[in-house]
Parts: structure tokens; C-alpha cells; sequence
């Protein structure tokens, strides 16, 4: 019977980068993933021969020296990612329907500043302090800044509102709205979202802003390499049923077909609520549970993949948020009729498509409660599904309303489509393992702060969390969740102390 030092279910990037770290540290590593492909939210999918991405269209702090780069560097996996740095004067840019301008957003903050400066000549005093509150958040970010510290030096910014502080800033309408347009980067609620997440995922983009060439699954495989080349064990169409704990500490976990996964520790990288309706163990009391189940899940999206005619539209290297109104925090409240009010825009960066865009992604905000007629239903590539010809007009329905609200800001762009293909909340509750398809897991909420940080440590011993529930989501703040996993395992210098080492 096989022991491992660590067993960690999921293959999402907070379990690869445990595993890569505990690995690399000579700890013998298996991770259980449930999926045909690992990585959860960094899988890919080819249509039409080309790439689409899930859940990384952008990555943000991959410049030398900066903090996503020297981790990156440290695991090993830097010099081999296949990156392309995104126009450096507009990386973003935030558009809304009934005014003609195109807001730009550019990378580093000199750049940042004078970009929006010209496009509000009257409000230099505003981007400034903005620019100054972001960076001064993120300094009180320990972790943040690959730097020991004390928990307690970001008391003082976690009960701040991202709306609330952007919109103190001026009393110009369009500046406040341009300033939080990239809220889906985010999930970003008016009365909830804090202005330290606002903070810590803007702050990297406008430090360096990249796209994966070829897709993002290329992250989930190089750390693949780096974990299996110091001898752990990755194991697909794994999924963990049951965690089983005796005497204070998980025993081992159970598989679909029962076979029997024994370790001396376990990290769960599934969402926390999911975990622990997995273990079935007394430790773990209904007051815990009821707290982390009390906690909301940000909100779910429609997502239209668009394969495009060949050698027909040109590839943008920037990123699109459009909102139908200027009101950026009220997309998430919709009707039938009202849906969509906002959608993202991405292309897909390719090597072999020269000037060409050979895909796009649409994204926009879409809340689980409407699919909820085929909960029934479960659709993944190795569990092949018919959701039926309702779900197929329902889809049909909604890509036409999207594409319609497309056509206000890209007319014509309809004729450069050969074949779109449309993933629902459902999709990713069925890939990712969540019950409501959330983007980014837990949100955080600065009227009760510290209810909505998880710690990685759980009520019992042995089993810890990671992941984008943690402390944050997307692919700068899941890493920072892993090493705060492995910290709490290894200890701190033994992890960031490395990363700083070089
Ligand atoms: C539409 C979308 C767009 C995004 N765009 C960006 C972006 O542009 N930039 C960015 O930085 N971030 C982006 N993100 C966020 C980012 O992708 C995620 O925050 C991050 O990948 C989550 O990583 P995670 O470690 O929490 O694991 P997840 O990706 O949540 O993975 C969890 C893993 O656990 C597995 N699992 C679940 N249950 C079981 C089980 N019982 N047994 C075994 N395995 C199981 C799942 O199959 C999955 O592989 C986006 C997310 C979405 C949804």
C-alpha cells in the first residue's frame, strides 16, 4: 500500500503549486483529479482546431522582478511559459454604449496616469490617488510582497469598499466608471467587494499585463513536468468521493471505484463547503459548516467561444469591458430583458495566426438560478451528456442577445464568425466541481472582512485547504493562496524565503 507524504485533491492551480513546492521539497506528493484534463480553471479546448481557454485570458506581475514572476522563476516554470505582453498603452479598455470614447488602460503607472490624464485632462489629482491607494493597499500585503510581516498590517484597508473608495475619488461619473470597468476581473458587488481585491488584481495588470500564447493549460503542464520530475504522482479521472478521518486525522480518502488514497497529510484544493460535505467526521461541527456554507460564491457567467473565419479579422492585443449603461456595479442584477448589461471581450493569442485573430471570447455575468431547470444534468468531456434541446435553444438564445449587444461596439464582427460554442454556469459547475458554477469561489466582503478569509487550516489535523476561496482568485492571487498553504505546512522560510532567494 502506497503512503504519501501529501495527497492533495484537485488539480486546480493551487493544488499544482503545492504539489510543485512540497515536491521540490522532497516530500512524496499524489494529486487526485477528477477531470480528463488537470489544471480546473487553466484546462483548454480545441474547436475547430483552435485553442480556447477556460478561465486565464490575462495574467498580470510576469515582468522580471516582479512578484508573480520571481515565484514563477522559483518553481522552475518561467523561462519555458509561452507569453506575449499586451499593448502596452491600452491592455484594457473599458468602452460603454451612447459615448464614443475608448478609455484606455496602460501598463506601469507613469504610463497609467498620463493615458487616463488625456482622457480626463481635469482629473490628475484623482488617478493619482488612486493610483497611490492601490499601491499603498498592496504594500500592506506581506505575502503580496514576498516580504515577512505581520497579519495585522492590512487591518486597516480590509473594511474599505472598492465603489465606495473609487467613487470618493471625483465627482466625475465616466472617471468612476472607468476606474472600476474591469469589475469582472473581479466579480466586483456595489455594497460588498473590497477595495484591497479592486487593489491586488489591478495593481498587477497595470505592472505587466501577458496572455498565455497557445492557451493557459501550458502553466498546468510545465508544473506537471516540475511535479512529476521530482517523483510525484498526478492521477486523472480521480475523483476523491469520500474523506474519511479517524482520531483527530484523515486516514485516507476514497475514490468513485473505492480504492483507498492513504497519506500523512491532505490538502484540499476543492471549494471548502464541497470538502467538507466530504468528510464525514465529528471534528468538523455544524456551527463550522454552517459558517463557510453562509458564505456567498461570486456570481456564474455565460461564456461564448467564437471560432473565426480564417485570415478574416484582425487580432487585437488588448482586452475589451463594454457595458451597455454607465453603471458598472449594476450588471449582475439583470432580468430577461435587461441581460446583458455588460460583456468582456478577449482574443485568443495564437502562434500560428499571424496578424489574424483565429478565436474570441465573450464573456458576460450570468446567475446560476437560470440554468437551474437542468440541474439534473451533468455534462463533462470524459461524462458525456445530452442536456437536451431545451438547453440547446436556451444557449442559442443567449449567444444571440450577446452577439447583439456585441454588434453596438463591433459592427460587422458577426460576418468573421465561422462557429461560436457556449459554456453556462453549468459547464463550469460540472468541470470545476462547485455547485453553482461560481467564477471565483468565496467572495470577499469588507463588512465582515474576516468572516470571508479562510484560513488553510481545518477543524481537522492533518487536512488543509487551497485555492482561490483562500485569500484570493485568478492565477497571481490562487499562487499566493498555495504558498500561504504551504507556509502554514513548511513554515516561512522555508517557502518564501526560497522564492527570494532566487
Ligand atoms: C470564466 C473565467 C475567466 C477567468 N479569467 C481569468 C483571467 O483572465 N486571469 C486570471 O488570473 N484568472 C482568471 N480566472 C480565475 C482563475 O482561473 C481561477 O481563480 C483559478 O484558476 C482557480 O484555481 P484553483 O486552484 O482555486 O482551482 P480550480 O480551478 O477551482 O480547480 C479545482 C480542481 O479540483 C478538481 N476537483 C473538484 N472536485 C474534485 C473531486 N471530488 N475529486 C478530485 N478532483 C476534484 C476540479 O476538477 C478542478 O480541477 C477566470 C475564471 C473564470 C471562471
Amino acid at each position: 500500500m502506497d503512503r504519501y507524504d501529501f495527497v492533495i485533491l484537485g488539480s486546480g492551480l493551487g493544488g499544482l503549486v503545492c504539489g510543485a513546492i512540497l515536491s521540490k521539497e522532497g516530500y512524496k506528493v499524489c494529486i487526485l483529479e477528477k477531470n480528463r484534463q488537470i489544471g480546473g480553471n487553466l484546462q483548454t479546448f480545441v474547436r475547430d482546431r483552435v485553442i480556447f481557454d477556460s478561465g486565464v485570458h490575462y495574467i498580470g506581475g510576469l515582468d522580471k522582478g516582479q512578484n508573480l514572476h520571481q515565484i514563477f522563476q522559483y518553481l522552475g516554470i518561467m523561462d519555458q511559459l509561452k507569453l506575449q505582453r499586451m499593448d502596452l498603452d491600452a491592455f484594457d479598455v473599458v468602452m460603454f454604449n451612447g459615448d464614443e470614447r475608448e478609455f484606455k488602460m496602460a501598463q506601469g503607472y507613469d504610463h497609467f496616469i498620463e493615458s487616463l490624464v488625456r482622457q480626463f485632462p481635469d482629473e490628475r489629482e484623482a488617478i493619482v490617488r488612486y493610483c497611490d491607494a492601490i499601491k499603498n493597499v498592496c504594500q500592506k500585503f506581506p505575502l503580496y510582497n514576498l516580504r515577512s510581516g505581520s497579519y495585522f498590517e492590512k487591518m486597516d484597508t480590509v473594511e474599505t469598499g472598492a465603489r465606495a473608495f473609487i467613487d470618493s475619488l471625483t465627482t466625475n461619473e465616466t472617471l468612476r466608471q472607468v476606474l472600476a470597468g474591469s469589475n469582472m476581473l473581479y466579480a466586483g458587488v456595489s455594497d460588498k467587494t473590497p477595495f484591497y481585491v479592486h487593489a491586488l488584481v489591478l495593481n498587477s495588470y497595470i505592472e505587466s499585463s501577458w496572455k498565455c500564447v497557445d492557451g493557459g493549460s501550458q502553466i498546468a503542464r510545465l508544473l506537471t513536468k516540475v511535479i512529476r520530475s521530482n517523483g510525484g504522482i498526478i492521477r486523472k479521472h480521480a475523483k476523491v468521493t469520500r474523506i474519511f478521518e479517524a482520531d483527530n486525522a484523515v486516514q485516507y480518502v476514497e475514490l468513485e471505484d473505492g480504492e483507498r488514497v492513504y497519506g500523512e497529510r491532505f490538502i484540499s484544493n476543492i471549494h471548502p463547503v464541497k470538502t467538507l460535505d466530504l468528510a464525514d467526521s465529528a471534528l468538523i461541527r455544524p456551527v463550522y459548516r454552517n459558517r463557510l456554507k453562509s458564505l456567498e460564491n461570486s456570481i456564474s457567467v455565460f461564456v461564448l467561444n467564437i471560432v473565426l473565419k480564417k485570415n478574416s479579422f484582425p487580432y487585437i492585443n488588448r482586452n475589451f469591458y463594454v457595458y451597455n449603461n454607465k453603471d458598472v456595479w449594476g450588471c449582475m442584477e439583470y432580468d430577461d430583458e435587461s441581460w446583458p448589461k455588460n460583456y468582456a471581450l478577449f482574443f485568443s493569442a495564437s502562434s500560428k495566426s499571424g496578424g489574424f485573430a483565429e478565436g474570441a471570447t465573450l464573456m458576460a455575468y450570468m446567475k446560476y438560478e437560470e440554468v437551474a431547470q437542468w440541474a439534473d444534468t451533468f455534462n463533462t468531456d470524459s461524462h458525456e451528456n445530452d442536456r437536451g434541446e431545451s438547453y440547446r435553444a436556451f444557449k442559442k438564445r443567449k449567444a444571440e442577445k450577446l452577439l447583439g449587444l456585441l454588434d453596438v461596439k463591433f459592427p460587422g464582427f458577426r460576418e468573421h464568425i465561422h462557429a461560436w460554442y457556449a459554456a453556462t454556469p453549468l459547464s463550469f459547475r460540472d468541470y470545476i466541481g462547485t455547485d453553482d458554477g461560481s467564477m471565483y469561489g468565496i467572495a470577499k466582503d469588507y463588512n465582515e472582512p474576516w468572516r470571508t478569509f479562510l484560513s488553510p487550516r481545518t477543524k481537522i489535523s492533518n487536512l488543509f485547504f487551497t485555492g482561490q476561496n483562500l485569500n484570493l482568485h485568478g492565477i497571481l492571487g490562487v499562487t499566493f493562496s498555495a504558498l500561504v498553504t504551504c507556509a502554514e505546512l513548511l513554515g516561512w522560510e522555508a517557502v518564501v524565503g526560497k522564492i527570494k532567494k532566487g
